[in-house]
């Protein structure tokens, strides 16, 4: 394979620089050694992963509430779970470069998936639009994972276009009144709150009369209910509210700011889908099981066909894996191109379900069948194939959702045509 990406471990271990020397530049004038950091991060996750948990990232299987926080906690006593944000507000300033590092690195490494909602979504909005009695009672439950949140964009009629979202607030005394319905609430069945577009004005320019509310989602009038996807795994929910009353302080800026918001947190969503840590993992996946599932009586991996396959997807992902570090590299410089983020989250969420069809097509010629139940504990007689082999089926059905959330591919391709051809 050469000097690829999926070899960089042990000339790490051996103090070599294994970053781009335009990387390698770029952190050094942030003031940090990117190779070194990696290496951190990488003894990090190797000597400081609870048992359990580490267990449970061998074999891909599925994280729990407790087990995502108890993680989120360790990486907050680091001081990385929170380092993007503001020092004024607890974080260490740190740029995209050196945070996309880090997400790299826990993702390669099968570390419980960071509920971005609180740290990456809400947390730098109040930082940005919320008042200071605001990021004085919400950051400190988002920098200890005491509070978990839920995104309530999109509605059975709002999805891709979210300027039609229908849920009302009524303003009344001390606060608003709220109807309406939410759905594909990721991890809601889990959250204490939600922040929540809602519409406060009916407007001409459909996008001016939309606004953010804080909602408890233990207020009277909330339900929520679990959406069935065919993973048979709980991650959505619909969220019925139903004159839930929402006090006027939890309002975020002003009436009318609400889609400025939804910008600031859409556009954060596509950079961290693009997920080039688990593109790594899921290569490695393919070639360790080339190795083993054999084809008239030789490994796969010795095909002609599974080479140059293999070759291609190599190809792309080190091709990716350059574009999102130039891409950090340029938002950190204020160059950042607008088509960005939707050209990453497009080729991410794309490579990613290549791979995982690759390996995929391998667990086939093994006839083995998907278990759910093996992502949550040990299946009786263990997986043929190995016991994380459920969790890689789990992956590839997965992988078919990242290219509908945070903003279909479709509507990314809308974006990129749009800015090109400046119409
Ligand atoms: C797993 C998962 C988790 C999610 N989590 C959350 C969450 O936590 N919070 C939240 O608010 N939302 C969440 N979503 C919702 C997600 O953002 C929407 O599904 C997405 O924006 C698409 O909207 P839609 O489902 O209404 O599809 P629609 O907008 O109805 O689109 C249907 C199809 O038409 C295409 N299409 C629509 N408009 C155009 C156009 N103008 N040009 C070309 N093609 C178009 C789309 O690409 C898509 O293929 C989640 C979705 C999924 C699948």
């Amino acid at each position: 394979m050469g000097a690829s990406g999926l070899e960089i471990d042990d000339r790490l271990d051996h103090g070599e620089k294994i970053d781009d020397p335009a990387v390698e530049r770029a952190a050094a004038a942030a003031s940090f050694d990117a190779s070194a950091f990696r290496q951190e991060v990488r003894r990090f996750c190797r000597e400081c992963m609870p048992a359990d948990i580490a267990a449970m990232a061998s074999k891909n299987q599925y994280f729990d509430r407790e087990q995502r926080v108890r993680w989120q906690r360790l990486l907050a006593d680091t001081g990385w779970f929170t380092a993007h944000w503001p020092r004024a507000h607890g974080g260490q300033d740190w740029g995209h470069l050196q945070r996309l590092i880090l997400i790299e690195e826990l993702e390669r490494a099968g570390t419980p998936w960071i509920a971005h909602f609180g740290v990456s979504f809400i947390g730098p909005v109040l930082i940005e639009f919320g008042s200071p009695e605001q990021q004085q009672h919400y950051l400190p439950g988002v920098i200890n994972s005491d509070t978990w949140w839920a995104q309530g964009f999109s509605e059975p009629g709002a999805g891709s276009d979210l300027g039609s979202l229908a849920t009302r607030a009524v303003r009344e005394a001390g606060g608003y009144r709220v109807n309406g319905q939410k759905t594909w609430t990721t991890m809601a069945q889990w959250a204490d709150m939600m922040f929540c577009l809602v519409r406060t004005e009916q407007t001409q320019r459909r996008s001016d009369g939309i606004s953010m509310l804080l909602i408890d989602l233990k207020s009277p009038g909330v339900t929520v209910r679990p959406i069935e996807t065919y993973d048979a795994c709980h991650h959505v929910n619909e969220v019925f509210l139903e004159d839930v009353f929402v006090p006027a302080e939890n309002l975020v800026g002003t009436e009318g700011q609400g889609w400025a918001m939804a910008r600031f947190i859409v556009e954060r969503e596509r950079l961290l889908v693009t997920e080039i840590g688990r593109a790594h993992r899921f290569l490695h996946e393919l070639h360790a099981l080339a190795a083993k599932v054999c084809d008239g009586g030789k490994p796969v991996s010795q095909s002609p066909s599974f080479r140059r396959r293999a070759a291609q997807l190599e190809v792309r992902y080190q091709a990716l894996r350059a574009t999102v570090y130039a891409a950090a590299i340029a938002a950190d410089e204020g160059r950042h191109h607008p088509v960005d983020p939707s050209l990453l989250k497009i080729r991410g969420s794309e490579l990613q379900q290549e791979i995982l069809d690759a390996v995929i097509e391998l667990i086939e010629r093994s006839g083995l069948a998907y278990q759910s139940t093996a992502l949550f504990g040990d299946i009786d007689g263990g997986s043929r194939g190995g016991a994380h082999i459920p969790g890689l089926i789990f992956d590839h059905l997965h992988s078919r959702l990242t290219s509908i959330y945070g903003g279909s591919n479709e509507i990314q391709r809308g974006i990129i045509a749009k800015a090109l051809l400046q119409v």
